[in-house]
Parts: C-alpha cells; sequence; structure tokens
C-alpha cells in the first residue's frame, strides 16, 4: 500500500488519545468527519462517553505529581522537541487541516506556524515562571512568589483552526506543569491526535496529555469534574458564555474566547488599493472562517464608492476551489449545513434592503454543490439594524456600511455586541492613534487588517467576544495555567519574643 493509502487508512476512525496510545473507548455515537471539497465523509470520530472522558482525566490525573515535580527546564526540554518534531512534520499537519476543514493549503501551513510561535514561546517556560523577591520587607523578614501549576486543564476548541487553536493551549498549560485534557472539534479531530503523537515521541510521559474526541458530553463532564482546576475554551458565544457559567459554577478557573464581527474602518485620505486588498484578503481568507476575519467595513465620507469600485474586480478574481489546488485562494466552508446557513444570511440581507454587489450564490462551484462551496458576497449599504450586520456570518461576505465622518464610524464599532479585533486604514496619525485608544475591542490593526498579536503578547477580545478575564497565550497564558503563591519567612534568633495579637505592621 502507498504511504499515503497506508496514511488515510489509519485515520478511518478517528480514537481519543489517552494514557499515551490511542484508545477507542465507548463512544456515546459517532461523528462523521468531511472533506469539505468534496463533500465526502472520510473518517468517522468516537464522541466520547462521560466513562471515557472521565478516563482522560483520571490519566491526567495520575500524572500530575509527577510531571508538576519535574523541573522547569526539563518540562522545556519536551516542548523544545515537540517543536522540531512539528517542524519536520508542518506539511502533514497542513494537509490535514486542509483535508478536514477545508482552507487553502498555504493558510493551512500559515496556521501550523502560528501555532508553532506558541510552542516556541513555550520553551522559554523557565525564565516566564520567575517568581519576585523583595529582601527585608520587616526586621529579618523576606518574601517571595511562586507561579505554581493549576492542576489538570482542559482545552476545548473550534473547528476553524483544528491545529493552531489547541496550540495555543496546552504547550504553555504543560510547560507550566499542569497535565491537559483536550477535546478538540469533533468536525476535524485528527491534528489534535497527530499533536499528541508528536508528543509521545518527543518522550512526553503518559497522561500529561491527553485527547478526547466528542461533543457535549465530553464538554460537560470535563466542566463538572472536580479533579479539573481550569478550563480554556475557543468556540461561538453562545457556548462561551455556557463555558464559563457552568465551569464557574463547579469553581473551576476560566478563560472562554467567542465569536466576532471585525470591523475594518477605511478613511478617505487611506490607500484604496492597499485597503481593498487587506479587506479581500481578512474577509475572505479561510473562507471567512476566522475568528479575526473581517466582516465589516465601514467606508468614510467619499472613501466608499472609491472603495467599492477597488473591490468588486478583486473580489470577482478570487480563485475558489479544493484548497489542495496550489493556485486556489478560498476553499469551501466546513459543513453543507453551515454553507447553507451563510447563504440564508445571504437571502435575509437582500431580502432586508442590502445592496448585494456580488453575489456568492451564483458561484459555478455552489451551483455544482459537490463540495461545501459558495463565493464571495459583498454588500453595500447595510444598515445597523440589519442580521447580516448584527451577527456572525462566519463565511465569505463582507457588508460595507457608510458612515458619514471618523466619529459616526468609531460609534458603530463601539455599539456592536463583538468586540474581538478590528482595523483603521489612514494615513493619518493622530487619527488612528485616537482610534486605538477609544475603540472597543481586545485587538487593534493600524494599515493591518488582521492583527492577531505574537505568541508573546496574548490574543482576546472584548464584550461579547470573551466571557472570564484572561486572554490566551503570552505572559497572560502564564498567570491563566499557574497558581500564585507568595511567602513570607523570618529566621529568628534566641528566644520567643511573646505573643502579639495585633495586625503585623512594619
Ligand atoms: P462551537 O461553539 O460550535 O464549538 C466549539 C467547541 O464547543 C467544539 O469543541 C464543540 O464540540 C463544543 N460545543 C459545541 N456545542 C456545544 C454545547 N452545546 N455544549 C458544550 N460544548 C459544545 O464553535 P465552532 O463552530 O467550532 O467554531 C466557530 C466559532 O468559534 C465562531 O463563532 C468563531 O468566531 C469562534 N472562534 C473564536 C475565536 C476567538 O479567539 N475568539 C477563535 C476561533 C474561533
Amino acid at each position: 500500500m502507498a504511504e499515503s493509502a497506508r496514511a488515510l487508512k489509519s485515520i478511518d476512525t478517528v480514537p481519543h488519545w489517552i494514557n499515551g496510545a490511542r484508545v477507542a473507548g465507548n463512544p456515546h455515537a459517532w461523528g462523521e468527519v468531511y472533506n469539505p471539497a468534496r463533500g465526502e465523509v472520510i473518517a468517522r470520530v468516537a464522541l466520547a462517553s462521560r466513562e471515557d472522558t472521565e478516563a482522560a482525566i483520571s490519566a491526567a490525573h495520575a500524572a500530575l505529581p509527577e510531571w508538576s515535580a519535574t523541573p522547569a527546564p526539563k518540562r522545556a526540554r519536551y516542548i523544545f522537541k515537540l517543536k522540531e518534531l512539528i517542524e519536520r512534520d508542518a506539511n502533514k499537519l497542513a494537509a490535514m487541516v486542509t483535508r478536514e476543514h477545508g482552507k487553502v493549503l498555504s493558510d493551512a501551513m500559515g496556521s501550523v506556524k502560528r501555532g508553532l510561535e506558541i510552542v516556541e514561546f513555550a520553551c522559554g517556560i523557565p525564565h516566564l515562571l520567575k517568581g519576585e523577591f523583595s529582601h527585608q520587607v520587616g526586621d529579618g523578614i523576606d518574601s517571595h512568589s511562586l507561579r505554581l501549576p493549576v492542576g489538570v486543564c482542559a482545552g476545548i476548541t473550534p473547528f476553524n483552526f483544528p491545529a493552531m487553536v489547541p496550540m495555543w493551549m496546552f504547550p504553555i498549560a504543560i510547560a507550566c506543569g499542569n497535565t491537559f485534557v483536550l477535546k478538540p472539534s469533533e468536525k476535524d479531530p485528527s491534528c489534535s491526535l497527530m499533536l499528541a503523537e508528536l508528543l509521545a515521541e518527543a518522550g512526553l510521559p503518559p497522561g500529561v496529555l491527553n485527547v478526547v474526541q466528542g461533543d457535549k458530553v465530553a464538554v460537560d463532564t470535563l466542566l463538572e469534574d472536580p479533579r479539573v482546576g481550569a478550563v480554556s475554551f475557543v468556540g461561538s458565544t453562545p457556548i462561551a458564555k455556557y463555558v464559563y457559567e457552568t465551569g464557574a459554577a463547579h469553581g473551576k478557573r476560566v478563560q472562554a474566547l467567542g465569536g466576532a464581527k471585525n470591523h475594518m474602518v477605511v478613511l478617505p485620505d487611506a490607500d484604496i488599493e492597499q485597503a481593498a486588498d487587506a479587506l479581500v484578503g481578512a474577509a475572505y481568507g479561510s473562507a471567512g472562517e476566522r475568528c479575526m476575519a473581517i466582516s465589516v467595513a465601514v467606508a468614510v465620507g467619499d472613501a466608499g464608492d472609491r472603495l467599492r469600485a477597488a473591490l468588486i474586480p478583486k473580489i470577482k478574481a478570487l480563485k475558489v476551489n479544493d484548497g489542495t489546488d496550489t493556485v486556489a485562494e478560498m476553499g469551501p466552508l466546513i459543513t453543507r449545513e453551515h454553507r447553507d446557513k451563510v447563504q440564508a444570511y445571504i437571502d435575509s440581507g437582500a431580502k432586508e434592503g442590502a445592496e448585494l454587489v456580488v453575489d456568492g450564490r451564483t458561484h459555478p462551484l455552489r451551483e455544482k454543490d459537490q463540495g461545501f462551496f459558495l463565493g464571495p458576497s459583498l454588500f453595500d449599504h447595510a444598515g445597523a439594524d440589519m442580521s447580516i450586520y448584527k451577527e456572525e456570518i462566519f463565511g465569505p461576505v463582507l457588508t460595507m456600511l457608510r458612515a458619514d465622518n471618523f466619529e459616526d464610524a468609531l460609534k458603530l464599532v463601539n455599539e456592536h455586541e463583538y468586540g474581538n479585533g478590528t482595523a483603521i486604514f489612514t494615513r493619518n496619525g493622530l487619527a488612528a492613534r485616537e482610534f486605538s485608544a477609544r475603540v472597543e475591542a481586545g485587538m487593534v490593526g493600524v494599515n493591518v487588517p488582521i492583527p492577531v498579536p505574537m505568541a508573546f503578547h496574548s490574543f482576546g477580545g472584548w464584550k461579547h467576544s470573551i466571557f472570564g478575564d484572561a486572554a490566551m497565550h503570552g505572559e497572560e497564558g502564564v498567570r491563566f495555567y499557574t497558581r500564585l503563591k507568595t511567602i513570607t519567612s523570618r529566621w529568628p534568633e534566641g528566644f520567643a519574643d511573646g505573643a502579639d495579637l495585633n495586625m503585623p505592621v512594619m
């Protein structure tokens, strides 16, 4: 059997990874994994029962004492090894992203590299875990702080970045001395399994990283089990809110990142060609299935007509095809249901009175209806009361609104329910500075359409794009995955000096 055929065969059934081995478990049901470009089922995935999920938590719990006592530099060496192995297998990981998610191969590779950056960041964990020391805070008294592991941590991840988003979480968590149970999206589950196997190849002790494939049953078990100390979630806003509330009610710390509706404000003095190129990349890359996709353009003053004229030919020229086609720029959507939901938004936007300037419903691949394709769409003159503006569509649909001036544009962004990322395109430094300071969003780009922070900064939105107060990775990630302990010590000589019932003061 050829190598590639063997690789395909081996993922026909996607199992769990528990205690250092593939485990079939006793699934409460099976899920179907599609190749979205072909519309075909390519694998089935075990949806973990409560017992399967508890087995993963037990493995993580049993591995915790030894792993948390392992010196940080030694833990970091496993992460260094993981970095080498991901570099070796980056092509395989990217191919798997394309196969199960559908995004084009070059974009899939970009997402693997952005995940790898977090692994590189986690290699520096001994430095990041250093505490603080204060000498002589009182007479003969010193004070120092430690950052210690939380315990068993869980990660629940979305379909749109099946390699990168898990890598936002587990490398930092395990480098900090925690053990981990990852519950990836059941729509594209294989990358998580590949990453767990790479860590095993790196020599990571069994039980430190576990993967349970599954759905709500697995998530609820993770949220309720008292052995889980912290939960990281990335996904849609209603589930983020549910995970935050349920996890917190069970005494866990939770960081839950939700959906988005990212606006790009284009001022009249912007370079319109540059802004149009940026919009096309940010709106239609990954078929709009990015939490940092720009889905709204706010054109100020006379920028609107010029921007529209620049956008139309660029959108019409976009090459949509199977992500393995090396000239394709945009692939299909994740499932037929999701494609139909996005199409229903286009129907409703047209009915509500927005002008449908480019109609993705008429794309030849949509009409052929083999894979889950939809062409790129552009609305102009949309209103702030329309569902295509208010709700997250998560597809290749860009909605343009017109604003009279900077203040009106800023007000639109700030009054929106979501506040993940945003961008401004202008040549005016003062306007950009004002926008950055006053805009209600967690990540801001100035002439940068997708301002995804580097690994050593932190990723997180505002408003209904996040529940909980810790963003992902960077120092925020280290703080989330550690508990602070502050020790005050004194080594007195001679006789006891008698009881003092007053509050100690210096
Ligand atoms: P989703 O919320 O449907 O699923 C996310 C995870 O939650 C999956 O692992 C899924 O199995 C689980 N889940 C789904 N329904 C559940 C339920 N009822 N109870 C418990 N668990 C449940 O999200 P998705 O469709 O996989 O991903 C797309 C969404 O993720 C978009 O809204 C996008 O904006 C968001 N997202 C946000 C960020 C961010 O950083 N803010 C990053 C990527 C994606």
